[in-house]
């Protein structure tokens, strides 16, 4: 293990080139319609840990499963952590990452949530150098296409028994994502679940565990049973205020130009999305306010004409407009169903920026190679 005072750099990562890689041929149908999460790159990033020795063996291998002993702790207990972000390739051939430094510390605060060994920030951003290094050539050419990584940390210790396991480890796979404008311009349904909580106060809310997803899996089919494409989740206690929609967080966009989104109060997940959304709104000259929105003002304001659109936020699909809120008693649509001028515009700064098409005036774009010659 090489660690300097400035931490982990992609050189630390041994690399084991993958020796029967996708073909060239096969890799550019891939390329010209991914599927999500479907297929990935010939490689992934490893770095080990243990109690005793710390982050150590950090390698780039060929892709493939990992050796798990079925009492690793994380099929038990389910101890892990993931994060999601995107690699996106620019007109001149620069592959970027955006705002990657966010993932990395909201990892350590999943981390440390989850008793699992903090990946220091360097080892995270070096393990996606030492990926792209590889794998460079996965990252699609096509409009609004890009690749989406998936680090994630488990607990790889064999024991039974409810302690922090004392081995974890750290990964990082790739995969090829679609055009973030493919369908839901005309804006999707959510379900307003009571029968179900994705978080309570001292609970997981603001991790991003696999835990999160697993409970939230039985509300999800109650929403597409009524026709709802995702569930919008509320507090735990008097399912009275809106948190968010499971994987994305939620937004409302007033008549008066004010933007609002629910306060990041340990039951929601902050999204890099949500964060890079408001920097924008602000910069743009709306008045944005975290702040508790009720389903009942979301009512109110959809019926008097105060508000004009609702949208979701999240690295998959950069802002999704609400339509509706669907729940047992009653329907609230959305004034603008579809896109609305806001989500339209901020979509169109965060994808333009992701794209190398807008200027990236705060900063938010991390190169991470270069795509080969065409
Ligand atoms: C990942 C995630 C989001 C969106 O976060 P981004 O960083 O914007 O992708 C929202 N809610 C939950 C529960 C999530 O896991």
């Amino acid at each position: 293990m090489t660690t300097t005072a400035t931490g982990y750099t992609a050189g630390d990562f041994a690399v084991r080139r993958n020796a029967a890689p996708t073909s060239v041929g096969e890799r550019e149908r891939i390329l010209e319609d991914p599927v999500f999460g479907q297929r990935f790159t010939d490689h992934m990033a490893i770095a080990e840990w243990s109690a005793d020795s710390g982050w150590h063996d950090l390698r780039v291998e060929p892709m493939g499963p990992l050796p798990l002993h079925p009492a690793s702790a994380v099929l038990h207990y389910g101890q892990e952590i993931f994060e999601g972000l995107k690699v996106y390739r620019h007109p001149d051939g620069r592959l970027v990452t955006f705002r990657p430094e966010m993932n990395a510390r909201r990892m350590a605060r999943s981390a440390e949530r989850l008793a699992l060994p903090v990946p220091p920030e360097s080892l995270f951003l070096s393990a996606v150098d030492a990926l792209l290094a590889q794998d460079a050539e996965w990252v699609p050419a096509r409009p609004g296409a890009s690749l989406y990584l998936r680090p994630f940390v488990i607990a790889s210790e064999a024991f039974l028994g409810v302690r922090p396991a004392k081995q974890a480890l750290f990964g990082v796979i790739a995969s090829p994502a679609g055009a973030y404008f493919s369908g839901a311009s005309e804006g999707v349904s959510l379900w307003l679940s009571t029968d179900f909580s994705r978080a309570g106060r001292g609970g997981t809310g603001a991790a991003k565990c696999g835990g999160n997803y697993a409970a939230s899996l039985a509300a999800q089919r109650e929403a597409e049973a009524h026709g709802c494409a995702q569930v919008l989740f509320t507090d735990a206690e008097t399912h009275t205020w809106v948190e968010e929609a499971g994987s994305m967080n939620i937004f409302f966009a007033f008549a008066d130009g004010s933007i609002v989104t629910p306060p990041a109060e340990g039951t929601i997940l902050e999204g890099v999305t949500r964060d890079s959304a408001l920097a924008l709104a602000a910069d743009l000259g709306h008045r944005v306010e975290e702040r508790p929105v009720s389903v009942d003002e979301w009512a109110r304001a959809a019926a008097d004409g105060t508000l004009a659109e609702v949208f979701a936020t999240g690295t998959a699909a950069v802002v999704t407009p609400i339509a509706r809120l669907v729940s047992p008693e009653r329907v609230i649509e959305t004034p603008t169903a579809g896109f609305g001028p806001v989500a339209a515009r901020l979509r169109d700064e965060l994808t333009g920026m992701q794209f190398g098409t807008v200027p990236d005036r705060f900063g938010w774009l991390r190169e991470v190679g270069r795509a080969p010659a065409a």
